[in-house]
């Protein structure tokens, strides 16, 4: 898998490191274990899925995190993008599911897997977290068909998001954005991918 994501282009040290670290086969149901390492997404149950290593590097290398960064994620799913983040030295983890049973049982894996200093809460993460608000990164693991403002008010200047938009089914784009000291967000095109729909709570 490391051979493939280096392949592939990613190149920091501290997310190879965490992706070195992390036990992926423990973030997949019984079955599809024998393919844990393998280039692509998995299912997850509840009609989700967890994101190829790859995209899962891609993303966590965009967001150029350093110590004492505080990182939102939406979407934590299995939790595995979760325990990459909390690997990176000095970063403090926040993370929001809308399913409850994926909620809970990400959050007991990544107790008993040492990852307990990570917050996890179930939830509409269209709306971000904003008692802990700002975070110096933003990653979004599933595709609404626009970047939620509630997001980018939550962002940090100098604060990056990394977040999938686009139309449910289909390609959407990644797009990187970065807060500028004004308060502007700079956007920049980060080529296709395939992520299932950010859904919401009814209100
Ligand atoms: N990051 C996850 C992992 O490492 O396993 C994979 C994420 S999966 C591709 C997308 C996840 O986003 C699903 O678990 C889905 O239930 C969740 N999701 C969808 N809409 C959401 C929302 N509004 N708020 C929070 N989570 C949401």
């Amino acid at each position: 898998m490391i051979q493939t994501i280096k392949r592939r282009g990613i190149t920091n040290e501290e997310v190879l490191n965490a992706m070195r670290a992390v036990p992926r086969h423990l973030f997949v149901p019984q079955e599809e274990r024998e393919h844990a390492y393998g280039d692509f997404p998995l299912p997850i149950g509840c009609g989700q899925t967890i994101s190829q290593p790859y995209i899962v590097a891609l993303m966590t290398e965009l967001l150029e995190l350093k110590e004492e960064d505080k990182v939102l994620e939406v979407g934590t799913g299995s939790g595995y993008q979760s325990a990459i983040l909390a690997e990176i030295p000095g970063v403090e983890v926040y993370t929001i599911e809308i399913i409850p049973e994926l909620a809970e049982s990400a959050r007991e894996r990544l107790r008993n897997l040492g990852y307990a200093d990570t917050h996890c809460k179930q939830g509409d993460g269209y709306y971000g977290w904003p008692e802990y608000a700002p975070f110096d990164s933003i990653i979004v693991t599933a595709a609404p068909d626009h970047a939620p403002q509630s997001l980018k008010l939550q962002l940090a200047k100098g604060g990056r998001m990394v977040i999938p938009v686009g139309p449910q089914g289909r390609y959407q784009t990644l797009w990187k954005f970065v807060k500028q000291p004004d308060g502007e967000l700079r956007a920049f095109d980060m080529g296709g991918v395939a992520f299932v729909p950010l859904t919401r709570e009814d209100h």
